[in-house]
C-alpha cells in the first residue's frame, strides 16, 4: 500500500522515492515507505488549502468534531497491539511503552473532543446595552504538522487531536526514521471520517518536505516538536510569510532531590527519569541534582541499579530498555561522552557500547553515570538525547534552585523532598514548563505542556493546547446605531 495521503487517497511519491524503514533492534527491514519530495509536500497543501476553503469541514459543527475525535479515539484502542508493535519496530522502545503511548493519545484525543464542544466563545460587555459584543474561535487554516522520532504516535497525536477539534486542515511530516504510526493514525482518521483533503500525510526528508512545507505562502501554522537547531531554522524561515510557530524543542531537565526525600523512592525515580527510552526523551531527568549529604550514599545505589538495567529486543517482555534509534545518533551519544570525560566529569558506569554479542547488530549504549559534574560543563548543559545522567551536588534550596534554572532551556524539572514548604519554594522558584514534585515525567491531556527559554514557543495540551490552534474573532454589534457627526457637522 502506497503511504502518502493526499486529498483522501492513498498514493505513491511524485518522484517514485522510497526510504527504508529500519529496526534499530537488529538493523532488519521493517517496511519500505514512500519518500516525497517538495511537489508531493506542495500537492498536499492545495489539498488541505481546497478543504479549508471550500470543502464540507467548514460547515461541521464542534459536535461533529467531537464525534469524529472520539471515533478516533475508539479505532486507537481497537488496534492497541498492533500500534503498540509498530512504534516497538520503529523505535526500538518496549511494547510496554509503546502501549502506554496508545492509551495516553486516546486520552488526548477523548480530552480535545470534550473541549471541542465546550468552547462556544464568548459574551463581551461593552459597556452600553445596545452593543452585542462576542469573541469567536476559529480555526487558523491550514498547519503543518512536523513531529520527531523519538514519541512518533505521541508527538504528531498532541498536534492532531487539537488541530481537529478547532477546525483546521493539516499537512502532517512525521520524521523521516519512524513514519509507521503515523501512517497508522491516518488510516484511522480517515476511517473515522475525516473528509478528504482534512487531513494529508507526507512522508520525507526534513530539508525537503519539512522546508517546503515551512515556506509555503498556503500554510497558516507550523506546530514543530524537535530539535532545537531545527527549531530555529524554522521561526527564522516562517518569518517571510509571517506564519504562525508553535516550537516544542528540547531540554535540560534538572531532578533535585534534597537529603529529606523518600530515598528508595527517588532513587527507583531518578533511574526511570533518566534511562527511560534510553534517554531519548525531550524532558528526561538527565541532570541530577543531589543535597551533599546524601549524595554519596544515593549516586552508590543509582549506579548499582543502573548497571542492571536490562537491555533487548522491545518486543522480549524481560527487557527494560532498547537501542538508540539509529546509528548516526549513538555516535552523537558516544561524542557526549569523550566530551564528558574530557571536560573532567568522573565517569562511574557505561561509557561503552556493551559486550553482549546478542546485542551487537542494534544501536544499544549503556546507561552511562557521570559523577563530579559542574554547571559549565557542556555535558550538562546540552542535550545529549542518550542514556547519561550528569550528577551535580547543593548545599541548601537556595543553591538548588541556583542550578536549576543553570540551563538555557526550561521544559521539566523535578524536586523531591518530604517537605511541603521546601518543595513549594523550589517549584516556584524554577523556570521550567513542568515541575513534578516527588514524581518524575507524568503528564496529563488538560494540563499545558511546552518550555520556557529555549524549550520552545507556544504550549501544547490543556486549554493552550487547542488555542495554538485557534484565531480570535471579535464581532461587534451596534443594534442602535445612529450618526455620529463627527465630521463636517
Ligand atoms: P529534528 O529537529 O532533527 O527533526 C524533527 C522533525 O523536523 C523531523 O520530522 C525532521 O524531518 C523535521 N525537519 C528537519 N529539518 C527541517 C527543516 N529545515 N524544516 C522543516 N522540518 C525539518 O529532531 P529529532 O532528532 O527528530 O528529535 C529529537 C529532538 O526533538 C530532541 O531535541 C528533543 O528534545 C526534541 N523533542 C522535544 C519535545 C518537546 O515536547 N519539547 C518532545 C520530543 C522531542
Amino acid at each position: 500500500m502506497p503511504t502518502l495521503f493526499l486529498d483522501g487517497r492513498w498514493t505513491s511519491a511524485s518522484a517514485g522515492g522510497t526510504r527504508e524503514v529500519v529496526n534499530p533492534y537488529d538493523r532488519s527491514l521493517v517496511r519500505t515507505v514512500d519518500e516525497g519530495e517538495e511537489t508531493d509536500a506542495h500537492a498536499a497543501v492545495r489539498a488541505a488549502r481546497r478543504a479549508f476553503d471550500h470543502g464540507q469541514w467548514r460547515g461541521w459543527t464542534a459536535r461533529r468534531r467531537a464525534r469524529l475525535l472520539r471515533r478516533v479515539a475508539e479505532l486507537l484502542q481497537r488496534d492497541r497491539a498492533e500500534i503498540a508493535r509498530l512504534e516497538t519496530l520503529d523505535t526500538g522502545k518496549t511494547l510496554v511503552e509503546g502501549g502506554i503511548d496508545v492509551d495516553d493519545v486516546t486520552g488526548v484525543f477523548e480530552y480535545y473532543a470534550a473541549r471541542a464542544e465546550s468552547d462556544p466563545g464568548r459574551l463581551v460587555d461593552a459597556g452600553n446595552p445596545a452593543v452585542r459584543s462576542r469573541v469567536l474561535y476559529e480555526p487558523v487554516g491550514v498547519c503543518a504538522l512536523i513531529a520527531p522520532w523519538n514519541y512518533p504516535l505521541l508527538q504528531m497525536s498532541w498536534k492532531v487531536a487539537p488541530a481537529l477539534a478547532a477546525g483546521n486542515t493539516m499537512v502532517l511530516k512525521p520524521s523521516e526514521l519512524t513514519p509507521l504510526t503515523t501512517v497508522k493514525l491516518v488510516e484511522l482518521v480517515a476511517e473515522a471520517g475525516a473528509p478528504p483533503g482534512v487531513v494529508n500525510l507526507v512522508l520525507g526528508s526534513g530539508a525537503t518536505v519539512g522546508a517546503a512545507l515551512v515556506d509555503s505562502p498556503e500554510v497558516d501554522l507550523v506546530s514543530f516538536t524537535g530539535g532545537l537547531d531545527t527549531g530555529r531554522a524554522i521561526m527564522s524561515a516562517a518569518a517571510r510569510t509571517v506564519k504562525k510557530v508553535a516550537l516544542e524543542l528540547g531540554g535540560k531537565n534538572p531532578n533535585i532531590v534534597f537529603a529529606d526525600a523518600d530515598f528508595e523512592a527517588a532513587v527507583d525515580y531518578a533511574l526511570l527519569a533518566v534511562f527511560f527510552h534510553a534517554g531519548q526523551v525531550c524532558s528526561a531527568g538527565t541532570r541530577l541534582v543531589v543535597e551533599e549529604s546524601v549524595h554519596e550514599r544515593f549516586v552508590a545505589e543509582l549506579v548499582a541499579r543502573a548497571e542492571r538495567i536490562r537491555l533487548g529486543n522491545g518486543l522480549d517482555p524481560d527487557t527494560e530498555s532498547g537501542p538508540l534509534v539509529s546509528a548516526e545518533h549513538r555516535e552523537k551519544v558516544e561524542s557526549y561522552v569523550d566530551i564528558g570525560v574530557a571536560e573532567g566529569a568522573r565517569l562511574l558506569t557505561g561509557g561503552r557500547r556493551p559486550d553482549d554479542p546478542a546485542l551487537a547488530q542494534g544501536f544499544f549504549y549503556l546507561p552511562t553515570v557521570f559523577d563530579g559534574c559542574r554547571s559549565d560543563m557542556r555535558v550538562v548543559q546540552e542535550e545529549t538525547f542518550g542514556p547519561i545522567l550528569s550528577v551535580e551536588r547543593f548545599s541548601d534550596a537556595e543553591s538548588a534552585v541556583r542550578i536549576g534554572n543553570d540551563t538555557t532551556y526550561g521544559l521539566a524539572a523535578g524536586v523531591w523532598t518530604g517537605d511541603a514548604r521546601k518543595a513549594e519554594y523550589v517549584a516556584r522558584g524554577l523556570r521550567h514548563g513542568t515541575v513534578w514534585i516527588n514524581d518524575f515525567g507524568p503528564y496529563l491531556p488538560q494540563a499545558e505542556w511546552g518550555g520556557f527559554k529555549r524549550s520552545g514557543v507556544g504550549r501544547e495540551l490543556g486549554r493552550a493546547g487547542l488555542a495554538e490552534y485557534q484565531e480570535a474573532k471579535h464581532i461587534y454589534e451596534n443594534t442602535a446605531v445612529e450618526p455620529q457627526r463627527w465630521f463636517a457637522r
